[in-house]
């Protein structure tokens, strides 16, 4: 039985944006069971959209709306939307976010003579850094400014925003992402305490690592055997594995229960085998 059916959010209205990406689709799903209205955003209709046909097929209820995330105009749009649908919005999930190659540099160290076709730190592409930063940390405000006005004074109503293992110590390659990451984290706090006067709580995930669809083939050989980027993570994780999408639900559904977390405001929940509290001695 899904862990779901122990929280129970009849009627309330829940928003999640990137709720037609991997994560915060699986949470649409498994949080549409708890009796919520749920309203899946993403830039991608089509994909936001088959997720929410598969949850009303269930007997659930949902609806897709199609949403820029760094567009105000397009987030009032969709909270019109919804709030005519549904009602006001009592649940924010900020799920849009992610890395852009063009902010990846190819290696992990500076070195004397790379190979000339390196992209290295001085390669990195100033629009594929603000692609970053805008879409975690601009794509997490501006749909906190569109839908917790709604929010204030309502019972029970918090966000939740979606950190990284990168918001605690940077992970090579990706600067722009664990910064963003970071600023993620201390909006969150930042959050909590501006609207603790008027009802509204603000904590945060921070997943570990995971496997998903779509960095299998960095992580694995095509024999299932753990590449050397995979071997690092595992051995830096104490509990030796890699996490599933389902253990970060619980820490949704904890987050978002005011049974169960009314005094919870301005955490960043590690969900992450123990990576974050090891020093790898
Ligand atoms: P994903 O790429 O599968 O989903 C992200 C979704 O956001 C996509 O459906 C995409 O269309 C949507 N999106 C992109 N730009 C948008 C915009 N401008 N407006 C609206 N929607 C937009 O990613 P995921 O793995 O499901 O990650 C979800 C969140 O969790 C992200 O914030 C990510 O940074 C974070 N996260 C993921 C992991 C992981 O291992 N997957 C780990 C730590 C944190």
């Amino acid at each position: 039985m899904s862990i779901a059916k122990n929280h129970h959010f009849n009627d309330k209205v829940v928003v999640i944006t990137g709720a037609g990406g991997v994560l915060c689709a699986y949470f649409a799903k498994e949080i549409a069971k708890t009796g919520a209205k749920v309203a899946l955003l993403d830039i991608n209709l089509e994909s936001a959209q088959q997720f929410a046909d598969d949850i009303v097929k269930d007997g659930y209820i949902a609806k897709a709306y199609q949403t820029n995330v760094l567009d105000l105009a397009s987030i009032q749009a969709t909270r019109d939307a919804i709030a005519q649908d549904f009602g006001t919005c009592d649940i924010l999930i900020n799920g849009a976010g992610g890395n852009n190659p063009k902010a990846t540099t190819d290696n992990e160290f500076h070195t004397l003579n790379l190979p000339t076709d390196t992209k290295s730190f001085f390669e990195l592409d100033k629009s594929g850094i603000e692609f970053v930063f805008n879409l975690n940390y601009l794509g997490t405000l501006l749909p906190t400014q569109v839908f917790a006005k709604d929010m204030i004074g309502k019972q029970g109503a918090n966000i939740i925003n979606i950190s990284s293992m990168n918001a605690y110590t940077p992970l090579t390659k990706i600067p722009a992402y664990s910064g963003a990451k970071a600023a993620i984290s201390n909006f969150t706090q930042w959050l909590a305490v501006y609207f603790s006067k008027v009802g509204i709580r603000c904590n945060a995930i921070a997943p570990g690592f995971l496997v998903s669809n779509q960095n299998r083939a960095l992580l694995f050989d095509e024999q299932g055997k753990p590449k050397e980027r995979a071997n690092k993570i595992l051995t830096n994780t104490p509990m030796g594995r890699f996490g599933e999408a389902n253990e970060l639900l619980g820490g949704i559904l904890f987050l978002m229960d005011e049974n169960y977390a009314s005094f919870v405001n301005g955490v960043v929940l590690p969900i992450d085998g123990g990576f974050s509290a090891y020093s790898g001695v």
